[in-house]
C-alpha cells in the first residue's frame, strides 16, 4: 500500500512539474537592447505576475531592475496577446492568464546608470555583452523555486560564457524554425538553473574574441574568460588566479563547487566604460571590470581583487546572515553584518596573499599604510559605525560603501590580533571562519544579533568590548598598539614616509616623487568616460598633498608629455614604457585669473581668462622607494608570541 501511494505521488509530481524557459536573444545588440522571451509551462493560475528584482545580492543597492524593461507583452498558446497591467516599476500582472504561454520584453543597456556599479548592471553593445542575472530575469507568481532553462541565442561569430550548468550548444541549423527571428545564423547555448536564486546568480558575458584559460585544482575545474580590445597577459593572470584558488580552498579545506568561472572584462584604458574598477561575487563565479594594463602595473592591484571575490564564495555566498538568503528581491536589505561579509573578506583577501607567499610581505605593510590613510580620509568612518554603514549600503553612497574596504579590512586585522593575542595564539579568526563555514554547510545561517555571540563561543573569549568599540561603535582604531602585538612597528626613525609626502623640489625646477605616473594622473570626473574626452583636463587631483597635487590644479589641461602632444588615447602607453628612474616633462595649460600671463584665451564667455603654461618635470625614481615602510616592519625584538601571531597572519616567508 505504501508503495502504491509513493508511485501515485511521483506521477502527480511529474504532471505538475513546472519549468520556465528563458531565451535571451542577442540579435540586435547594436540597438543596446536584448530581447528576453519567457516560456511558461503549467503555471495554472488565473492571474500571472512577473516580478523583476529591485536589488542584486552582493551589490545591495536599490536599483529597480524593472526600470530597464520595455515592450513587456504576454501571449497565450495561440499567439493571442493578453492584457497586461504594470503594478509598479518592477512588477507586471497578466489577467485571463490561464492559457498563458509566453512573456516577451526588451532589456536596455544600463551600465552607465548611477543606480549601481558596472558589474551589477547590463552592458549591451554592438560587439560586446555583459549582464548581471538580475538585469535579465524576473520570476513568475512570486515563486522562486521553479527550475529554469536559459537559452542564449547569439550570432555565430560570438562566444558566450556564464557559470550555469550547460545543457547543449545547438548550431545555427536548428534555429531556422524559430518564428520570431530573422535568417541570420545564430547559435543557441542552453543552460539550466535549479531555481531563481541560481539563475540570477550567474552573470553572462559574450564577445567576438574571448581570451580563455582553463585549469584544474583539487576536485574542481576553473575557467578564466576575458574580453578585451587587446591581448591580455593571460599566462600571468592564470598563474596568479591558480595560486589564489589553491590558497583559499586550502584555507577552508573545502571546495563547494565542481566548476568556477572568472568573467573578466578588461578594456584598454581608452575604452574603459567607467573610471572605477571592481568586481562582483557569485556562488560559482565572479565578474570583473579591470583595465588591461601591463602586468607589472596590473599586479599592484589585480590579485587582491581576485582574492577578495573568490573568498566571497564562502564568506557571504555560503556563510551569511539570515537576511542574505534566501533572498527577498523586493525589499532593501537591512543587515548589519556586512562588516563580516565585506570587511573580513577583504582582510583575508590581502593577508592570504602574503600568508601563502603569493605576494611579498611588503604588500602587507603597504596595505596597512594605504588603508589607514583611506580610512582617515573617510568622514563617515568616524561618524557611523560599521553596523550602520552596513544598513546604509542599499543607498549606494560610494563614499560610505568603500569604508568596508579600509576600516572594515583593518577591523578584521585587529579582531584576528585580538583573538590570537588573548588566546596565546591558540585561537584565531581562522577558527571563526572555519566554524561558520561548517554551519553553512549544514544550511545554518546566523541572525545578525547572534554573530558576536557565535564568535565568542568559537574562541572562548568575551569580545563585547571590541565589538562595542569598533563594530557597533566609532572609536578610533588603535592600529599601532595592535600591530605591536604581532611584532610589527616602527623599526627605524626613518624619514622615508615623510620624504615621499614632501618630495623636495630641486633647484632646476624638477620634482622627485615616488609612485607611478599613471596613478598620479588618474584623476578627473567620475561621470565622464575617458572615451568622451578629447583632452585631458584635471577635474580632481588624486594625489593631493604630493608635489603633483600641489603643482597641477583643477582645470589644468595636459598638453604635452616629453614634448609630444598628449592625447587621451596615449594614456595607456605611458605606463607601459616605465623605466627606472623615469622622467617626464609635462606641459600643462592652466586657465587662471593671472592677468599678467602671456597668452589669453576665452575659456568662459563671462570672464575672459588668461592662460598660463606650466612646465613640470616629474622624475619617478622607483628604486628610491623603500622596500619596507618602516612603520609596519617586523620588529627585531618581538617576543615569540608576537612572532607566532605575525607568522599566523602573514606567513613565514619574507
Ligand atoms: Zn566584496
Amino acid at each position: 500500500m505504501l508503495k502504491y501511494i509513493a508511485f501515485f505521488l511521483l506521477i502527480a509530481q511529474a504532471c505538475l512539474a513546472q519549468e520556465l524557459v528563458y531565451t535571451v536573444a542577442l540579435h540586435s545588440t547594436q540597438t543596446h537592447t536584448v530581447q528576453v522571451i519567457v516560456e511558461l509551462k503549467k503555471m495554472g493560475a488565473k492571474t500571472v505576475s512577473y516580478q523583476m528584482p529591485i536589488w542584486a545580492p552582493g551589490a545591495y543597492s536599490v536599483t529597480h531592475y524593472g526600470h530597464y524593461v520595455t515592450d513587456f507583452k504576454a501571449f497565450d498558446a495561440k499567439g493571442k496577446e493578453l492584457a497586461v497591467t504594470q503594478a509598479n516599476g518592477d512588477r507586471w500582472e497578466i489577467s485571463e492568464a490561464k492559457n498563458i504561454a509566453k512573456i516577451s520584453y526588451l532589456i536596455g543597456d544600463s551600465h552607465k546608470d548611477s543606480t549601481s556599479l558596472y558589474f551589477a548592471l547590463a552592458h549591451i553593445d554592438t560587439n560586446f555583452f555583459f549582464a548581471n542575472g538580475t538585469c535579465l530575469f524576473g520570476y513568475v507568481n512570486d515563486k522562486k523555486n521553479i527550475p529554469a532553462k536559459v537559452i542564449y541565442s547569439f550570432p555565430d561569430t560570438w562566444h558566450i560564457a556564464t557559470a550555469l550548468d550547460p545543457v547543449s550548444l545547438d548550431t545555427a541549423s536548428s534555429l531556422k524554425s524559430r518564428p520570431d527571428w530573422d535568417e541570420v545564423p545564430y547559435f543557441m547555448a542552453t543552460y539550466k538553473a535549479k531555481n531563481y536564486d541560481e539563475l540570477v546568480d550567474a552573470p553572462v558575458m559574450a564577445d567576438t574574441g574571448l581570451q580563455i584559460r582553463s585549469f584544474n585544482d583539487g576536485s574542481a575545474s576553473y575557467d578564466i574568460v576575458l574580453a578585451s580590445q587587446k591581448k591580455f597577459e593571460m599566462d600571468s593572470l592564470e598563474e596568479y588566479i591558480h595560486k589564489i584558488v589553491h590558497a583559499e580552498t586550502d584555507f577552508f579545506h573545502d571546495t563547494p563547487f565542481k566548476h568556477y568561472t572568472f568573467l573578466v572584462y578588461a578594456p584598454t584604458y581608452f575604452n574603459s566604460p567607467a573610471l572605477g574598477q571592481g568586481a562582483l561575487e557569485h556562488a560559482n563565479s565572479s565578474d570583473y571590470l579591470l583595465v588591461n594594463l601591463p602586468w607589472k602595473t596590473f599586479k599592484t592591484f589585480g590579485p587582491e581583487i581576485f582574492s577578495h571575490e573568490f573568498f566571497h564564495l564562502w564568506n557571504v555566498k555560503r556563510i551569511h546572515s539570515s537576511l542574505l538568503g534566501p533572498f527577498d528581491y523586493t525589499k532593501r536589505v537591512m543587515t548589519t553584518s556586512l562588516w563580516l561579509s565585506e570587511g573580513i573578506t577583504d582582510y583575508y583577501a590581502h593577508t592570504l596573499l602574503t600568508r601563502y607567499g603569493i605576494m611579498p610581505y611588503r604588500t602587507f605593510e603597504q596595505m596597512v599604510k594605504n588603508l589607514s590613510a583611506l580610512m582617515n580620509q573617510a568622514e563617515a568612518a568616524r561618524s557611523e559605525t560599521l553596523e550602520q554603514l552596513s544598513i546604509d549600503e542599499s543607498d549606494f553612497a560610494l563614499d560610505k560603501a568603500t569604508i568596508f574596504y579600509s576600516k572594515g579590512t583593518l577591523v578584521g586585522l585587529l579582531l584576528d590580533i585580538e583573538i590570537r593575542s588573548r588566546t596565546n595564539n591558540k585561537k584565531s579568526l581562522d577558527d571563526v571562519m572555519l566554524a561558520l563555514n561548517d554551519d553553512a554547510k549544514k544550511g545554518i545561517t546566523f541572525k545578525d544579533s547572534e554573530l558576536i555571540g557565535k564568535m565568542e563561543k568559537i574562541t572562548g573569549l568575551d569580545l563585547q568590548n571590541f565589538y562595542h568599540k569598533y563594530i557597533a561603535g566609532t572609536d578610533d582604531l588603535p592600529l599601532d598598539e595592535y600591530l605591536a602585538k604581532m611584532g610589527v612597528g616602527d623599526t627605524v626613525n626613518s624619514n622615508f614616509s615623510k620624504m615621499e609626502a614632501e618630495s623636495t623640489s630641486n633647484p632646476d625646477g624638477s620634482i622627485s616623487i615616488a609612485g607611478t605616473f599613471l596613478h598620479d594622473l588618474l584623476p578627473t570626473s567620475d561621470k565622464e568616460t575617458l572615451k568622451d574626452r578629447a583632452q585631458w583636463t584635471f577635474y580632481r587631483i588624486q594625489s593631493e598633498g604630493t608635489m603633483i597635487g600641489d603643482t597641477i590644479e583643477v582645470g589644468d589641461t595636459l598638453k604635452t608629455v616629453n614634448g609630444e602632444p598628449f592625447t587621451v588615447d596615449k594614456l595607456g602607453e605611458i605606463g607601459k614604457n616605465f623605466k627606472r628612474p623615469v622622467s617626464y616633462e609635462l606641459e600643462v595649460v592652466s586657465p587662471s585669473l593671472n592677468k599678467t600671463g602671456s597668452e589669453s584665451n576665452a575659456i568662459s564667455p563671462s570672464a575672459p581668462l588668461t592662460v598660463r603654461r606650466k612646465h613640470i618635470k616629474l622624475v619617478y625614481d622607483v628604486q628610491d622607494t623603500p622596500k619596507h615602510t618602516p612603520k609596519y616592519a617586523p620588529l627585531p625584538n618581538a617576543t615569540p608570541l608576537q612572532v607566532a601571531i605575525r607568522h599566523g597572519i602573514v606567513g613565514m616567508d619574507y
